[in-house]
């Protein structure tokens, strides 16, 4: 490296850079073999209907159980992941992970509970479909109820191929919803061209709903929008009373966040099921 910079000048050691790469070599050699070692699971995180208080499905969101470091957020290793190549490995072993958990659940209480499964842009290719084919059918789990989530980077980034692919997971019957919708391009013009079903406010305007006048107009916006394009809309972190209550006089029917429940590992998203399903059917008091 210093070589390179040429005759007669100097590069400064830095430790920081230093450890930082060492760190990052070592995280690279550890996920190669993580998915071997079985150290991903799956949380999910209710999504609830806000009038009735209902489980309307869950989302499902990747963390790394490492040996030392704990569970690892899905921020610090899925770009990584994905540069490494391992993201359609990942990627399929996600999708399998999270259908049979559904069917289970669609077994065990008999509901038409849904899951939605975050995407990243490199499975955006011609071999997904033939891939939630297999696993659709292997698990016995009616295509509509499994939602993909996308992001409005992800449209952009390829928009003639996304959108043909898009369109055959929808004549497959799967929904699609856009992930952290307003963050983006927010380029209104594609999205009555493409066969999607939901939107989801981006948690930083219902984050500050209250604070600021701006992200309850961009947050109404969102919902008025949806609408008229008859999609669906979903908040996400919902984390106050006010914010639920801003929502529901608003015409948000549906949202997931703090104030109702963390993303859970399975075993507890289960109990949440079953106490909801004790009283009335997946309702749950909040
Ligand atoms: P996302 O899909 O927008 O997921 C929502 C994130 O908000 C999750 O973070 C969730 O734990 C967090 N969250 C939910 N409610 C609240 C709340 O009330 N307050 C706050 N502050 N946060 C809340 P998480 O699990 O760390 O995931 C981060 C991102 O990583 C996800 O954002 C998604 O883009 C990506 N990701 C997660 N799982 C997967 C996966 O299986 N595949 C891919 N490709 N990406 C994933
Ligand atoms: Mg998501
Ligand atoms: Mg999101
Ligand atoms: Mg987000």
């Amino acid at each position: 490296r210093a070589k390179q910079r040429g005759k007669g000048k100097y590069a400064i050691f830095d430790p920081t850079m230093h450890s930082q790469a060492v760190e990052r070599l070592h995280l690279e050699s550890d996920l190669r073999n993580a998915l071997d070692k079985n150290q991903f699971v799956l949380y999910y995180q209710p999504i609830f209907n806000l009038d009735s208080g209902t489980i309307e499905g869950f989302e499902a969101l990747i963390r790394w159980q490492h040996p030392e470091k704990g569970l690892v957020s899905p921020f610090k290793f899925i770009p990584i992941v994905e540069e490494m190549g391992l993201i359609i490995p990942l990627g399929e072993w996600i999708l399998n992970t999270a259908c049979q958990q559904l069917s289970f659940w669609q077994k065990q209480f008999n509901v038409p509970l849904k899951l939605s499964v975050n995407l990243s842009v490199k499975q955006l290719n011609s071999c997904l479909i033939k891939v939630l084919e297999r696993i659709l059918e292997q698990y016995e789990v009616l295509p509509n109820t499994l939602t993909l989530e996308i992001t409005e980077s992800m449209l952009i980034e390829n928009i003639e191929v996304t959108s043909h692919l898009l369109h055959q997971i929808k004549d497959k019957n799967i929904s699609i919803s856009i992930d952290d919708f307003g963050t983006g391009y927010s380029c209104f013009s594609y999205l009555h061209r493409l066969p999607v079903d939901v939107l989801k406010i981006d948690r930083s305007f219902i984050n500050d709903l209250e604070l600021d006048h701006r992200n309850q107009l961009i947050a109404e916006s969102i919902i008025t929008l949806s609408k008229s394009i008859g999609m669906s809309v979903i908040a996400e972190g919902i984390e106050t009373h006010n914010q639920k209550i801003w929502l529901q006089n608003h015409g948000c029917k549906l949202g997931q966040g703090y104030l109702f429940s963390p993303p859970l590992p399975p075993l507890r998203a289960t109990m949440m099921l079953e106490k909801g399903s004790s009283q009335d059917s997946r309702k749950v008091q909040f």
